[in-house]
């Protein structure tokens, strides 16, 4: 019985992992339990279990990861690498308490092999904007969006392509460290040990690196210490919290950047979202089965605020009407509908909070 939910264990992990999956749900209910996973960003039921299975799972699962096992009324977290598929996992664990036993939801990391910009980039000109915007010596570029809009990937991409076509030094400063990768020195916020991101930045500074990777902006120390080194002839590229180009230059702003500062600086502000691609051969309902086959799903587009347009958008920072001539993500997708690489639901899953 032991060697079973080791087993099964290991079986729906490698399933999420075929499925591409972002998170494993294990949900006990009255009588029986579900597997779901999260999928393209909906859930799908993928397995139903006897209630005794479930809890079987739940319990092996919190004695793998070091959680308390008899404690099942306070929510509990932990993470645990996984060996699965000759590769090695980063998953993250939580547990609930809900009205039937406690639910435990698994965050699984993506550990695909970076994809490089075209391969992200709905539309190959986008990716070609954002490469080109990158070859600058200097300058501070922000990419922006909510959570799960896909900002750390392009960073990612970005870097890789600095670093493979134009030889830079690489210093990364991240919370956590999303992906480990050997051609960056990575270095990880740890607030226990007095790393944050402003000491890190400072002691970064004197490994003299060509690019520095900041994971995100949070606070007016931050920002203002981005936007020096920028001034000091670095690359800066980060990523901030805001849902267009437009806000991410106003909550710089308001973290304390002086509009002077940021027409020095700047060099482009970047905007994106992850559309889901028009299945080729079912349609617009792709079921699970058939996702999994499909190699590239999900596109990235891109609203891009370069030159000019980003000059004007800059004065025009305190005033309530800051028009840019920019193309914004609503126009792009509404360019994905019309050459049918994506579904017009897309439009109102995404456009109505650009
Ligand atoms: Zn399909």
């Amino acid at each position: 019985m032991e060697m079973d939910v080791k087993w099964k264990t290991e079986n729906i992990l490698t399933q999420a992992i075929s499925f591409r999956a972002s998170d494993i749900h294990i949900v006990p209910m009255e009588k029986s339990g579900v597997i779901r996973f999260r999928v393209d960003g909906n859930l799908v039921e993928i397995e139903k279990f006897p209630l005794t299975l479930i809890n079987k799972l739940i319990n092996h699962l919190k004695f793998i990861s070091g959680m308390d096992v008899g404690e099942r009324r306070r929510p509990q977290n932990s993470s645990l690498t996984v060996p699965l598929l000759d590769k090695s996992y980063a998953i993250r664990l939580s547990t609930f308490p809900s009205s039937f036993n406690e639910t435990l939801v698994i965050r699984l990391f993506p550990h695909e092999n970076h994809l490089s910009l075209p391969q992200l980039s709905l539309f190959p000109y986008q990716a070609t904007k954002l490469i080109n915007m990158i070859h600058a010596p200097y300058g501070l570029y922000v990419i922006c969006g909510p959570t799960g809009s896909g900002k750390t990937t392009t960073l990612y991409s970005l870097l890789h392509t600095s670093f493979n076509v134009m030889k830079r030094n690489i210093i990364t400063l991240e919370d956590p460290v999303e992906q480990r990768c050997d051609q960056f020195l990575q270095m990880e916020i740890n607030e226990r040990a007095g790393i944050t991101y402003s000491s890190g930045l400072r002691s970064l500074l004197r490994h003299d690196p060509d690019i520095i990777m900041i994971g995100e902006i949070r606070d007016s120390e931050t920002a203002k210490m981005a936007v020096r080194a920028a001034l000091t002839g670095h690359l800066v590229l980060t990523t901030l919290h805001s849902k267009n180009s437009v806000s991410a230059l106003k909550r710089l702003h308001e973290l304390g950047v002086k509009k002077t500062d940021l027409l020095d600086v700047i060099g482009g502000v970047v905007s994106q979202r992850l559309v889901n691609m028009l299945c080729p051969y079912c349609g617009a309902s792709c079921v699970p089965y058939c996702k999994k086959q499909r190699k590239r799903r999900r596109g990235a587009v891109y609203e891009i605020l370069t030159g000019t347009p980003l000059q004007e958008a800059i004065g025009l920072i305190d005033s309530w009407n800051s028009m840019t001539s920019v193309v914004s993500i609503n126009k792009v997708i509404c360019k994905g509908i019309a050459l049918g690489f994506i579904h017009e639901s897309e439009y109102n899953r995404i456009g109505k909070g650009v």
